[in-house]
């Protein structure tokens, strides 16, 4: 068993199974038009992974079965993928909430034109990624500021922010090895984005770095990685062991394979072994009470007020 496993064992034994399904993760492909140095999933122009057209109509009913309060639609770059609009016409039509998680920076390329106006028309709502609060900070990941600012502001003109249905977070992953510093970076988001550049959305959602896929490679090529588990080993709160996602969420891959959440995925860990793996062996109740399978990188989940 895990050291994480132990711990939450120590805490609540019962914390080790998920309890229910409110989120249902779709992960429809690891292609990406960028590259970043604290990407869990290693996704860049390169990657391949894709959820073909036959999957997303099985996925697409399976999501009706479970009927959870929200269904999250990541990669990837979702915005990549062929099999985006088709799921999320199929979830419309299922009346699911619905939505997609964005670098925003993939919504300006040309195979994602008109994407912004069909998102809008089928009130998704969506999680975007911003490098940074300025064009300083997020010059230290790569020249994407300004192409972010430009989403975003395209963004509010098909109506996000501005109509109620058309709901818009910001999440925000600190650069290097320090913890999320909720406080301070929810006050700078909305001086320097907000007052400074107009630029409006509903919530920021801070994120801790995982130490896995390129992050675990970055931190390990600055001698950091030992550090960073450290620190969060040293952040870690039992108050949000009752609150982590894998406990009430699932996830479903590229391949119909069925993950405890993106971050499992991503470290090749699928769902426990006599718990239903993919979608063509769905069983709803005994994947809603399923062990949890619990590992290293999961102190990242609960270090501080909690992240994941
Ligand atoms: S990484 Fe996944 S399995 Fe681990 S605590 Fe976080 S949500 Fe749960």
């Amino acid at each position: 068993m895990s050291e994480f496993a132990q711990s939450v064992r120590e805490i609540n034994v019962d914390a080790m199974r998920a309890s229910r399904i409110d989120t249902l993760m779709i992960n429809v492909g690891l292609r990406c038009n960028m590259a970043c140095s604290h990407c869990h999933q290693s996704s860049s122009p390169a990657r391949t992974e894709t959820m073909s057209l036959a999957l997303v109509e099985q996925v697409a009913e399976i999501a009706d079965r479970i009927r959870p309060a929200l269904i999250d639609i990541t990669g990837g770059a979702p915005e990549l993928q062929p099999g985006l609009r088709p799921l999320i016409t199929l979830l419309t039509e299922a009346h699911l909430p619905t939505q997609m998680r964005t670098n925003l920076t993939a919504l300006l390329e040309p195979e994602a034109e008109g994407l912004i106006d069909f998102l809008a028309e089928n009130h998704v709502r969506l999680l975007a990624s911003m490098p940074g609060s300025s064009a300083g900070e997020a010059s230290m990941r790569g020249e994407v500021f300004a192409a972010c600012v430009s989403a975003l502001e395209r963004l509010q003109d098909a109506g996000y922010t501005r109509n109620p249905e058309l709901r818009l977070d910001v999440a925000f992953n600190p650069a290097g090895v320090s913890l999320p510093q909720r406080d301070e970076i929810e006050a700078r988001f909305r001086v320097e984005l907000g007052n400074d550049l107009g630029v409006c959305y509903d919530e920021l959602v801070a994120i801790t770095n995982m130490p896995i896929g390129r992050m675990k490679e970055t931190l390990r090529g600055s001698g950091e990685l030992g550090t960073y588990r450290q620190a969060l080993r040293d952040a870690f709160n039992p108050c949000t062991v009752e609150h982590l996602a894998c406990r009430h969420s699932l996830e479903i891959a590229w391949d119909g394979t069925f993950s405890d959440c993106d971050f499992n995925l991503a470290a090749g860990l699928r769902v426990a072994s006599g718990v239903p793996s993919h979608v063509s062996e769905f069983d709803l109740e005994t994947l809603t009470t399923r062990p949890v399978r619990f590992a290293e990188h999961c102190f990242a989940c609960t270090a501080q007020a909690g992240s994941g």
